[in-house]
């Protein structure tokens, strides 16, 4: 290993090479705390050439290798279990910026809420927003095909890259750094690294789409009595719109009291005694009519009986708040303690029925445990939590008592017709589920892809296959 640093250190200098431990501690444990790991070493390349310089002494002395992005992944693929490990966080150039073509080319460490303003400082946007946004960076994001929020609108990351740039195991560099919207020529080859979660090769830059910026953004919070209620909302409010609807999200009576217990500065918009909120945006080209616009469609939904109640946000500062309590639900809820988490989709019509046959098995299977279900019915995928009952070892129900529980919650996804892992991924957490829950002949295709690209297992060993 020393001759292997020494010679790393030749090809990127001190300040591209770490080992150490103080420097290496924040990078080998995941932002919940759950899982721990370690490496020999922490690798910084700061350009394309670097990182193909280091993937190739990786391959000559045969190592093991896990990419990290900003370590905001939730199913334990970018803690370090040995590899040597690269992160990406050096790499935060900014290409191009293509503005008649709709398009800007960063590299992997650029964090998603600088793409946004970069968007944003071209007079354009860029839709991709989550909750981990001011630590998840372009590479993970591409690697996990991440969604959050706005996806009914723009669909997932893999809808809004034009072009990739990868190092491959063996250390190759393949520009796939194209802007095109047509391009029949084959293989798509980019779609291979999407959502691939570092298994196939490095993630270095990427071309992603650009959109208009919206003049106006109309956002409401309102209160319905359940989910197949928020369902109902959703139809109502994009035929009526024509399709401006870009958030839609379910927030349970739980998750708001946490946030309000654990996250400073957040009040309840709308007191109520119902079990559910919805926050509601849409996105407008004009300022004109969006506000009578929302107004019609809630007094609408209020006369139809699906909605109880609505508040329309006033100001900036307002749309701030329910978004701040909305995408601080998973933060606080690990405050609150640990949880069974269940990142699962369903088709849209299939959502309450969903949510109402879960809540109904985790309160024949585990009284007493309590469901933290939100997230966005707008694309079918739910955060389907569960955490242990009071006074319950909460460490046991997580890797124990629990597991039955979360088998049957799959279980049921799979009946529907659904996905175990909507936006998040399957890393380490969920690959011999995977490999059950998938038919053979996916995962002989799955497998044919990795033994193509990585024939030796280098590439973030133990995760996902
Ligand atoms: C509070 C919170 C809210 C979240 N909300 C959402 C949400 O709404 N939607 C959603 O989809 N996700 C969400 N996530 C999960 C997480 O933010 C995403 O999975 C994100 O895409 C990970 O990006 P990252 O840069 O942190 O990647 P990392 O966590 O560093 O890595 C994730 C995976 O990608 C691999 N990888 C990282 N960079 C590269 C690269 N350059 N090349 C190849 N492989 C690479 C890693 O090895 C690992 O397997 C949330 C996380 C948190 C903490």
């Amino acid at each position: 290993m020393s001759a292997f640093i020494a010679r790393l250190t030749d090809a990127l200098g001190p300040k591209g090479v770490s080992t150490d431990a103080h420097e290496i501690d924040p990078h080998i444990s995941d932002w919940r705390g759950r899982w721990k790991g370690s490496t020999p070493v922490l690798v910084k390349p700061a350009s394309t050439g670097e990182v193909s310089a280091a993937m190739t002494l990786c391959a000559e002395y045969g190592l093991a290798v896990n990419p990290q992005g900003g370590n905001s992944g939730m199913v334990n693929g970018s803690v370090p279990q040995g590899e040597v490990l690269i992160s990406l966080k050096r790499m935060n150039k900014v290409r191009e910026v293509d503005v008649l073509n709709d398009a800007m080319t960063l590299e992997a460490g650029v964090i998603l809420t600088r793409a946004q303003e970069i968007a944003s400082e071209n007079n354009r946007l860029f839709p991709l927003s989550l909750g981990a946004q001011g630590v998840a960076m372009i590479g993970g994001l591409i690697s996990t095909n991440a969604g959050g929020v706005q996806v009914l609108r723009y669909g997932m990351m893999r809808d809004l890259v034009l072009g990739i740039e990868a190092v491959l195991p063996d250390g190759k560099i393949w520009n796939g750094l194209r802007g095109l919207r047509k391009d029949n020529t084959g293989y798509d080859l980019k779609h291979l690294f999407i959502g691939a979660e570092g298994t196939l090769g490095v993630v270095t830059a990427a071309t992603l789409k650009l959109f208009p910026r919206p003049a106006v953004k109309e956002t409401a919070w309102v209160t319905v009595a359940s989910p197949a209620k928020a369902v109902e909302l959703l139809m109502l409010a994009k035929q009526a719109s024509g399709g401006a609807v870009t958030g839609f999200e379910i927030v349970p009576d739980l998750g708001l009291k946490l946030v309000l217990k654990h996250i400073p500065d957040t009040r309840d918009p709308l007191p109520t005694a119902l079990p559910w909120r919805v926050l509601m945006e849409l996105s407008l080209p004009r300022e004109e009519g969006g506000r009578d616009l929302l107004e019609t469609l809630l007094a609408d939904a209020i006369e139809k009986e699906i909605v109880a109640d609505a508040v329309i946000c006033e100001t900036e500062a307002q749309k701030a708040l329910v978004w701040k309590i909305r995408e601080n639900i998973a933060v606080a809820e690990r405050a609150h303690g640990k949880a069974l988490k269940h990142d699962v989709s369903v088709p849209v019509s299939r959502v309450a029925e969903f949510m109402e046959r879960g809540a109904e098995l985790m309160r024949r299977m585990n009284p007493g445990a309590e469901l933290i279900a939100f997230g966005h019915v707008g694309d079918g995928n739910i955060h389907f939590n569960i955490t242990p009952p009071p006074g319950t070892d909460q460490d046991r129900f997580v890797e124990q008592e629990g597991l039955p529980l979360s088998k049957a919650v799959h279980d049921l996804i799979a009946s529907l017709n659904g996905s175990i892992s909507a936006e998040h991924g399957i890393g380490r957490l969920k690959r011999d589920e995977l490999a059950w829950r998938k038919s053979p002949v996916e995962m002989e295709m799955m497998r044919a892809v990795k033994r193509a690209l990585d024939p030796d297992g280098r590439m973030n060993p133990g995760r996902v296959l």
